[in-house]
């Protein structure tokens, strides 16, 4: 599933592709933006903005994109086999050297440049972002006390770059049920440090690894049902909430190791 990591990466990838580079094609398979066309134009860079994507074509544009659950980008030598089916693409962009395609995006759209600050400038601070601000992180997180945890740390008005593999893992690290209300949290700013250092170690890997063993157990709880906490062994449980997008909403914990608390 794309979390910051995810996106991080493909910007690097694409801005390593295109960053400079004239584009010799482009084209658009959204109905509303399918007659934009920057071919002859050069892409600026390209830029990660928590789970966004953002293409700065030269001109003041921006190609603004997120992955949402399906969505990945890959970059082609020019001329090469794509490796997903060309009906699923929906951008693409290509240089003298090389094809980038957007496959299955969750969105995509092209605003002037100058409107990037509407398009994501809601986001809480970037955990992979040069400007990334945990004291900043912390005051959002904290405006909301009663709050479930669990669901916090998805909101990217919070903090950016959290998706639901980190949300559950982070849980699972800090102790605490996801249902637990944020003014109750133990140790919040660990926590919010924890989340600046995994999404760090993992950037530039394919693999998320919450454990430090990549190639048994990456993680302690996602997706674990049939295993069990990683930790203790019990039985993972797994539930929703929340009203985002139907992924998101499914969340493991191990309620050994991280016991609903009680109300003082
Ligand atoms: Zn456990």
């Amino acid at each position: 599933m794309p979390e910051g990591d995810t996106v991080w990466r493909a910007a690097r990838d694409l801005d390593k592709a295109l960053h400079g580079r004239e584009l010799t094609r482009c084209d658009i398979r959204v109905p509303r933006f399918a007659t934009v066309d920057f071919t002859g134009r050069t892409v600026k860079d390209v830029v990660a903005r928590g789970k966004h994507l953002l293409i700065r074509v030269e001109d003041e544009w921006s190609i603004h994109s997120h992955l949402k659950m399906e969505g990945l980008w890959h970059v082609y030598p020019k001329g090469g086999k794509w490796r997903r089916p060309a009906f699923k693409a929906r951008c693409i962009l290509e240089t003298g050297a090389s094809t980038v395609v957007g496959f299955e995006l969750g969105f995509l759209r092209v605003i002037p440049q100058d409107q990037e600050h509407d398009a994501v400038g809601y986001l809480g601070p970037d955990l992979l972002g040069p400007d990334w601000d945990p004291e900043e992180a912390l005051r959002r997180l904290r405006s909301d006390p009663g709050r479930p945890i669990g669901l916090a740390l998805l909101d990217q008005r919070n903090l950016a770059g959290i998706g639901n593999v980190y949300r559950c893992e982070l849980c699972f690290l800090a102790g605490e049920h996801p249902l637990t209300p944020v003014g109750d949290v133990r140790n919040l700013p660990r926590m919010v440090e924890l989340a600046h250092r995994l999404l760090e170690v993992n950037k530039d890997r394919s693999t998320r690894v919450t454990t430090g063993s990549l190639l048994r157990d990456p993680l302690w709880v996602y997706g674990r049902t049939d295993r069990g906490c990683l930790r203790c062994g019990t039985r993972v449980v797994r539930s929703e909430i929340g009203d985002n997008e139907l992924e998101q909403r499914v969340l493991y914990h191990c309620p050994h190791c991280q016991p609903a608390r009680v109300p003082a």
